[in-house]
């Protein structure tokens, strides 16, 4: 995660693993899932008569230990990486949310962010449901729970879990991937939109995954089946899959951000692997905005394919200059003021030998705030570099995000009242290019995305007054989403 800027979704895995300890996949799949979100990490589990759930602050591995893992008893499993806003930091927000129904217990993990939070909320307080949290995560428990579908018994061979999960497709708005888990089952659920990816995968030893990205697939030993699809619920239980509608499809809408930098480089999205989706994104970036320069260097980890490609296509040397302190992460320890003002030092820092003398290229995938180009621009001048030219792999962000991504408002983004010029100047680069939204749509190669927070064109309507209100207001309206 870059030091300021866009911060990653949340990632969600489900589990249904007969004969085995479902929560120690789930903690694997979380570990795989760890970049899309550091905050807070939580597993729910069923053995069929009860519900088990452990979730704090922190990353995968500070959150889990032998002795909480080995509470959490049963062959099926949920679990949840979040990332919200620096001010909704709290463990009452963790996921999964875990409560008791009248059709026994439901767990949920959420990734996304609904749109028409606020209306389901009130709707929710009216109807006497008390809320705890400021999630939009639980006004999806609640609502599924309090569901008039779920009145009176289920009748004889019906899933009442599937009729309340279509009750609440019909009224939710907005982005979700979801996992659910009820005594015996898992639940896979995508929005009929298909913002956010979740794929599924099935067990070498039996059994089935749904997951946030494949890449958590193959850390548990699954193998890639395919994709939840747009609107689609898939119950996996002891019996295998069953694909229900959940809503018919709308206009596909799949974030494009998770190719431009969310997403592993190794994970499969629409049949492509992430990282040669990048590597084209860089060299068409080449072909729009090339330079002269001696070598092309990459913002370490998100940017290397870009790099890559971008040198490829101009014959140019790709080499390291910049190396990533792996093992910062999130740490609760905040810096002093001095060492803040320096923050991307933390976590960079200049491979001098590389670049003295040098003309360098420095591809980053993306500039949301703009907080950390400049401060490496100025490391790599103080380490020696003779020029430096800023080529970022995808365009300006200049909106918003409502769909699930803790972005910025509009004040906040730099490139939404900012011309080229003032921006290289602002980051003291030599030269300064981004890449077009149709090199960005020619390196993906398929169509259906969002690209709201570069076009503004957004794929659903967002009330107007979301646009309005600051941070803040959204996390204390309960409308500011999961990550
Ligand atoms: S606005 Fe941007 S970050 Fe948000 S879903 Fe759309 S493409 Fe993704």
């Amino acid at each position: 995660m870059k030091p300021t800027g866009m911060h990653e979704a949340c990632g969600v895995i489900g589990v249904v693993a007969p004969g085995r300890e479902a929560a120690r996949l789930a903690f694997f799949g979380l570990y795989a899932l760890q970049h899309r979100g550091q905050e807070s990490a939580g597993i729910a589990t069923s053995d069929g008569r009860a519900a088990y759930l452990v979730k704090d602050m922190g990353l995968v591995a500070q959150v889990f230990n032998e002795e909480n893992l080995s509470r959490l008893r049963g062959e099926i499993a949920i679990g949840h990486n979040r990332y919200s806003t620096t001010g909704d930091s709290h463990v009452r927000n963790a996921q999964p949310y875990l409560i008791e129904t009248l059709h026994g217990p439901l767990a949920v993990a959420h990734n996304g962010n609904l749109t028409n939070a606020a209306a389901l909320r009130r709707e929710l307080l009216r109807r006497g449901v008390g809320l705890s949290s400021t999630s939009d995560s639980e006004v999806i428990v609640q609502f599924l729970a309090a569901s008039a579908e779920s009145w009176g018994e289920a009748e004889e061979g019906r899933d009442p879990w599937v009729d309340r999960i279509r009750a609440l497709m019909r009224r939710a708005e907005g982005a979700y991937s979801l996992v659910l888990l009820t005594r015996s089952a898992v639940y896979a659920v995508r929005d009929p939109r298909g913002f956010r990816p979740l794929v599924l995968g099935a067990l070498e030893e039996g059994g089935f995954v749904a997951a946030s990205e494949s890449a958590a697939l193959v850390t548990v030993g699954a193998r890639y089946l395919r994709e939840v699809e747009p609107g689609e619920i898939v119950r996996i239980d002891a019996q295998g899959l069953t694909s229900f509608v959940g809503h018919p499809p709308k206009n596909p809408a799949l974030c494009i951000f998770e190719y431009v930098y969310f997403a592993r480089p190794d994970s499969r999205l629409e049949g492509r692997t992430v990282h040669l989706v990048r590597q084209r994104l860089g060299a068409e970036l080449a072909r729009e905005a090339p330079a002269d320069a001696d070598i092309v260097i990459g913002v370490p980890d998100s940017a290397i394919p870009q790099a890559i490609g971008y040198a490829h296509a101009l014959g140019l040397p790709y080499s390291e200059g910049l190396i990533k302190n792996r093992y910062i992460g999130r740490t609760f320890i905040q810096p002093d003021d001095a060492l803040r003002k320096n923050a991307v030092r933390l976590k960079y820092s200049p491979l001098a030998a590389n670049l003295e003398g040098k003309r360098v290229v420095l591809v980053d995938d993306s500039i949301v705030r703009g907080n950390t180009a400049g401060p490496l621009v100025r490391l790599l001048r103080d380490a020696g570099a003779a020029e430096v030219h800023v080529r970022v792999a995808s365009p300006p962000v200049r909106h918003p995000c409502f769909m699930g991504l803790d972005m910025a408002t509009y004040d906040e983004l730099i490139a939404h009242n900012q011309g080229l010029e003032a921006i290289r100047t602002r980051i003291g680069a030599d030269s300064l290019a981004y890449l077009s939204l149709e090199g960005l749509l020619r390196a993906v190669g398929k169509s259906g995305h969002c690209t709201a927070c570069f076009s503004g064109d957004y794929p659903l309507p967002i009330p107007p007054w979301l646009f309005e209100v600051d941070r803040e207001k959204r996390i204390f309206e309960g409308v500011w989403g999961e990550g």
